[in-house]
């Protein structure tokens, strides 16, 4: 099936594609869709987000769309940078390196690091069908970022599924096998195939 992702996003798009890989789904960008515009996140939770962004993809293209609102939590800064992990600084234009850079400075001399990825998936539907789906992935802020993989945060994320290590380290398999993403997206496929087996399509 084709479904549009909902995002300009291209660290996300690559990932979705990887983790899509096995389902029967040709995920095509927001960009390749002719939707040539970003939509407000002003959700106050990753899965109202990921609604609007999804429902405003299917408005305009009458075609199913998936969302991926994602984020980093960190328990000492009582859960942001949150829905606001993108525009953490206050800007959407700066860069990955920027947003580092600020949350290394709020958690300076902060001994509690410890924070988790989240990924809601949410994907609608010209009859309107909504499905939704979350995965968690828990570990610590590390003092400094390390590594050239992955994208935003992953350079400063120590996960508990790799010790030692920051999720700029690891490959992208590595990366994937754990990863908040890939559990919203296992989740999702499933519930794809739930549906499909209930309406043919
Ligand atoms: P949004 O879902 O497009 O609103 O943006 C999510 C933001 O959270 C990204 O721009 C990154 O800064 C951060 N983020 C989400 N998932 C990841 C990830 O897998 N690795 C690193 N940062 C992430």
């Amino acid at each position: 099936m084709k479904l549009i992702l909902a995002s300009n996003n291209p660290g996300k798009l690559k990932e979705m594609r990887e983790l899509l890989g096995n389902a029967d789904v040709e995920l095509l960008s927001q960009r390749d869709a002719g939707c040539d515009f970003s939509v407000e996140e002003t959700g106050e939770t990753f899965e109202e987000n990921a609604y609007l962004k999804a429902a405003a993809i299917t408005a305009a293209t009458g075609e199913a769309a998936v969302a991926d609102d994602s984020g980093l939590m960190v328990r000492a800064l009582s859960g942001a940078p949150g829905v606001h992990s993108a525009r953490f600084t206050g800007s959407h234009e700066d860069s990955d390196e920027a947003r580092n850079a600020y949350l290394l400075q709020k958690l300076e001399g902060e001994t509690d690091r410890r924070a988790k990825f989240v990924s809601c998936i949410c994907c609608t539907f010209p009859d309107g069908t909504v499905l939704r789906t979350r995965g968690e992935c828990t570990g610590s802020i590390a003092l400094s970022p390390r590594g050239e993989h992955g994208f935003g945060y992953d350079p400063l994320f120590l996960s508990d599924d790799y010790p030692g290590r920051t999720m700029g380290e690891l490959t992208a398999a590595e990366k994937n096998a754990v990863s908040h993403r890939s559990r919203a997206i296992a989740e999702f496929v499933m519930a794809l195939a739930r549906r499909k087996g209930e309406t043919g399509c």
